[in-house]
């Protein structure tokens, strides 16, 4: 089967959803293969708080009404030191942002409820995805789908894959150029269903490092 696109997508975590519903809003024409199932994508249970920028690009999309319903809206957060709660406040009036608490996993039904709405559904299941004539005009993905072979041509492809994806090995090392942030930390997430946290974002710290409490959505 082939297929003819202005933009192919690799991966439809959230980044590759909500890149294909703002191109669509700009009449451009995309198609997203992913290797899993949209029901295992659809369970991920990833990320809960949503910082101003994510929502105001939610919103952008098209795709924030039920974000807006059902989210819960963090005006500040709590920093304790020795003891000592200090509020650090988000409200619009300080800063002109807040965070919202609302699911990964509800953010990615809202996207693909848009997508099937328009009758564009990700190529779920997209087995041995691969990127060929990446330095030509009309670079080209191919993968196995449904026991038969699927190209797609297009103008530009987007890697939306992850680290670890198939995107990323693809672009040859004499061109490839990274951007990183290195931070001097790391963490480490833990879920702690039955201790529901303080009201809103906190976190203790000391010298060893912080331990921060954040809320989750039912
Ligand atoms: C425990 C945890 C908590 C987090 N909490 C927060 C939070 O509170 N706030 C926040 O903003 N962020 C949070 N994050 C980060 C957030 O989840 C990620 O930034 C987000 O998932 C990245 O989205 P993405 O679409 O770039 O990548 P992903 O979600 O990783 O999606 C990549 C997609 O590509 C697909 N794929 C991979 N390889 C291939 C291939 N070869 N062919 C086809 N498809 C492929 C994968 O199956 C996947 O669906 C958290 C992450 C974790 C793990």
């Amino acid at each position: 089967m082939k297929i003819k696109t202005q933009v192919g997508i690799i991966g439809s975590g959230p980044a590759g959803l909500l890149l294909s519903q703002l191109l669509y809003k700009h009449g451009i024409d995309s198609i997203i293969l992913e290797k899993h199932s949209r029901a295992y994508v659809e369970g991920r249970i990833r990320a809960g708080i949503l910082e101003q920028g994510t929502v105001d690009m939610f919103e952008e999309a098209g795709v924030a009404d039920r974000l807006h319903r059902e989210g819960l809206v963090h005006n500040g957060i709590g920093i304790q030191f020795n003891d000592i709660n200090h509020r650090v406040s988000f409200n619009a009036r300080d800063t002109g942002k807040t965070v919202t608490v609302y699911g990964q996993t509800e953010i990615t039904k809202d996207l693909m409820d848009a997508h099937a709405q328009r009758d564009q559904e990700p190529l779920y299941e997209a087995k041995d995805v691969r990127i060929s004539g990446i330095e030509k005009e009309s670079p080209l993905i191919s993968c196995q789908h449904d026991g038969q072979t699927v190209q797609v041509a297009c103008k530009f492809i987007v890697g939306c894959d992850g680290y670890h994806g198939v995107s990323r090995e693809s672009i040859p090392s004499s061109i490839l150029q990274t951007f990183d942030r290195i931070y001097p930390f790391g963490w480490l997430g833990g879920h702690l269903a039955r201790f529901p946290p303080h009201r809103g974002r906190n976190a203790a710290c000391q010298g060893r490092g912080s331990a921060p409490g954040k809320a989750r959505q039912r």
